[in-house]
């Protein structure tokens, strides 16, 4: 039997950057992960992108709180910078221009540098758009791509040189409490105890806290669908924005000269090895077709990924409150990547009673915002 001061249960970005600060503050750690690959569900689908002004607020306060560690992560850390630039342009149709100015004017309020485009202009920057769908559109030229590998493996990368144990293919079946420890078992029998157990298993974490006890917070895995497609010879796609649609039924960039297409799908399912339903291919496919004059003869490779939300939309780090040895790593919702250096920071914090790191403390970020007792967390409201 293995003891460690704190169990960590997933190895997504969310396990393994709590992983990793914990190590940094002196902490035995164990991330025990179901799969033979850490990245194998949501941390390895993602459209891998950073933006500052996207998603709700303690999402954007997390993401700006990342920004240093992007820029500047540890020695050693990785060899290529994390972030590279790709910029987002976000479409208004016809009807939705008070919608986007309003987005501009709060964006612009707190910092964010957009740009306003006419139909024009935007079809200057991605010539394939049909414009007449498009009334106008704002840019935001600082919005970057994410290397996610090399985030997620410089977390693994230095956890483990800290002394930090990552187990594969241990799939957690039990988890109990014997002399006050947390006592937690692997479908191939071996068993790990922990003073403290992190419930990082993403989509699943209403299952583990269930097998440990505890009440589950409602989270819902949500599917969304990406397609690669391959552009006709005389699209040069290279440098081109992110192009998103106002409305959320569309999203495309450019990915090694194809392009990555998205439904922006958010049809809710079960936790479970998720893949992309021939509809949502077919759908995703129609709108790219009816948004640009790319003709798509045969979709490329498909994949769909889970984006797992609590009823606010936003994610909890927190002690349950049942249960101060047991926390909360969850809800990430589509943002997971771009905030995992700020909230794998703020959970060690917390997890080593620290409470908020105080540059967090100076963007705005509350406990009571990453709260399990949050009375939105129940109402959705
Ligand atoms: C299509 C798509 C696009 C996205 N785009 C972006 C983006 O552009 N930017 C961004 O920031 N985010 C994006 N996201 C969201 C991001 O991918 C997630 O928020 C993030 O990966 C969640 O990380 P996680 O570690 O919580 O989950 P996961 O990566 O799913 O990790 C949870 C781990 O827990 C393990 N686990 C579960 N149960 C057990 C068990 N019983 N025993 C042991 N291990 C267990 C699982 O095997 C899994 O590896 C996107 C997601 C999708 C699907």
């Amino acid at each position: 039997m293995t003891h460690s001061d704190i169990l960590i249960i997933g190895g997504g970005i969310a396990g393994m950057s709590a992983a990793f600060f914990l190590a940094k503050a002196g902490k035995s750690v164990t991330v025990l992960e179901r799969e033979d690959q850490p990245g194998y569900h949501s941390t390895g689908r993602s459209a891998a992108l950073y933006s500052e002004t996207y998603g709700p607020k303690i999402i954007r306060k997390m993401s700006t709180a990342s920004r240093a560690f992007f820029i500047t992560p540890p020695d050693g850390f990785t060899e290529n910078p994390i972030l590279t630039p790709r910029g987002i342009i976000m479409t208004a149709a016809p009807g939705e221009e008070a919608q986007l100015d309003a987005i501009l004017t709060e964006g612009r309020a707190n910092g964010a540098n957009f740009v306003e485009l006419t139909p024009d202009e935007l079809k200057e920057i991605v010539p394939v758009i049909h414009t007449d769908r498009v009334a106008k559109a704002a840019y935001e030229p600082d919005a970057m791509d994410i290397d996610v590998h090399a985030l997620h493996w410089g977390f693994i990368r230095q956890f483990k040189a800290l002394g930090g144990s990552v187990i594969t293919k241990a799939d957690v079946s039990a988890i109990g409490k014997a002399d006050g420890k947390w006592q937690v078992t692997l479908a191939k029998g071996d068993v790990y105890t922990g003073d403290i157990v992190v419930n990082a298993a993403g989509a699943w974490a209403d299952e583990i806290a269930t097998k440990a006890g505890i009440k589950p917070l409602g989270i819902v895995p949500k599917r969304r669908t990406a397609v690669m497609v391959d552009v006709p010879a005389d699209v040069k796609p290279h440098g081109w924005p992110l192009v998103a649609s106002l409305d959320e039924t569309l999203y495309f960039k450019e990915d090694a000269g194809r392009l990555l297409v998205s439904p922006a799908d958010t049809t809710p399912t079960e936790p479970h090895d998720v893949q992309p339903e021939e509809l949502d291919i077919a759908i995703t496919i129609d709108r790219l077709m009816t948004a640009t004059s790319i003709e798509v003869r045969r979709p490329g490779e498909s994949w769909a990924g889970l984006r797992s939300f609590f009823a606010d939309g936003d994610p909890v780090s927190s002690f349950d409150p049942a249960d101060d040895s047991f926390y909360w790593l969850a809800g990430q919702g589509g943002y997971g990547i771009q905030t995992a250096p700020a909230m794998g920071e703020y959970a060690a914090s917390i997890i080593t009673g620290n409470g908020v790191p105080p540059q967090m403390e100076k963007l705005g970020i509350t406990t009571d915002a990453l709260s399990a007792t949050r009375p939105t967390l129940v109402s959705g409201k």
